[in-house]
């Protein structure tokens, strides 16, 4: 599989999924149709599967007008919500990309009907990817505006954390050095956060996404994946992974990025 990342609005990422055998493609939160439309005809795919992770505007924003300029598109989410939906998908749910599979994993918290979608190429030894919307970002995941730290954990921890460790995480916005920053105040010794804002810094000066990272990477610098950790836990004051999860992204929610 060939995955086109597709930068939108500010720091919103589409991305363009290519089954490299049929010639098949699916677009994960096509805001921007136009775009779509155009690197579609450039890549000499057939575009025939939209997959919408949530309903906020700008994923499923562009759904109406891409449906009009792509008639006869199965528009996939996990909310009514989501314009021009025609497959309402459940956790499990499962459906193809040519010869690519794609596994639904319902993701409630940041939205009560959000999905992240897992993919595969079946008998192949390519890694995996997710595209994970507002739910996980690289270092950091989306506010709790409809769900709970209770949600969260089991989506973060439960769900995304055991997929294959070498999957490849696709997330809906560009947040990765202020996720960092924020990291960085919660785990000051961890070298991994240290590692990863200097390279994202790096990524940033030449123009180029810090994205995709992979599950096994998170693991070790993202504060709301690792909140089973001691370090994590003694930075929130509590003893308790949901407890410790709730704090911090409470804490996030306030916190003042240093502008270093
Ligand atoms: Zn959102």
């Amino acid at each position: 599989m060939k995955v086109e990342l597709l930068p939108a609005l500010t720091d919103n990422y589409m991305y363009l999924i290519i089954d490299d055998e049929t010639k098949e493609a699916a677009i994960v939160d096509p805001v921007q149709p136009q775009k779509v439309v155009e690197t579609v005809k450039k890549r000499g795919v057939k575009l025939t599967t939209v997959l919408t992770t949530h309903h906020h505007w700008d994923h499923a924003g562009g759904n109406e007008k891409l449906v009009k300029l792509e008639p006869g598109l199965k528009v996939c989410g996990g909310d009514d919500r989501i314009g021009a939906l025609t497959h309402k998908v459940t956790h499990l749910s499962t459906l193809q990309v040519g010869s690519l599979s794609v596994k639904c994993l319902s993701t409630p918290c940041h939205t009560s009907g959000h999905i992240c979608y897992f993919v595969t190429k079946p008998g192949s030894s390519e890694p995996p990817a997710v595209f994970t919307g507002d739910t996980l970002f690289v270092a950091g995941c989306g506010k709790f505006y409809e769900g709970t730290a209770d949600e969260m954990y089991r989506a973060l921890i439960e769900i995304l954390g055991r997929l294959p460790p070498d999957t490849r995480v696709y997330c809906g916005h560009e947040y990765t050095i202020n996720n960092l920053k924020f990291a960085r105040h919660v785990e000051p010794s961890n070298a991994a956060v240290q590692e990863k804002l200097a390279w994202a810094k790096e990524k940033y000066s030449i123009g180029e996404p810090t994205v995709p990272s992979t599950i096994a990477e998170e693991l070790t610098y993202n504060p709301f994946m690792r909140v089973r950790e001691k370090t994590v836990q003694q930075h929130a004051g509590e003893t308790d992974p949901v407890t410790t999860m709730r704090a911090i992204r409470k804490e996030k929610d306030h916190f003042k990025v240093p502008r270093d």
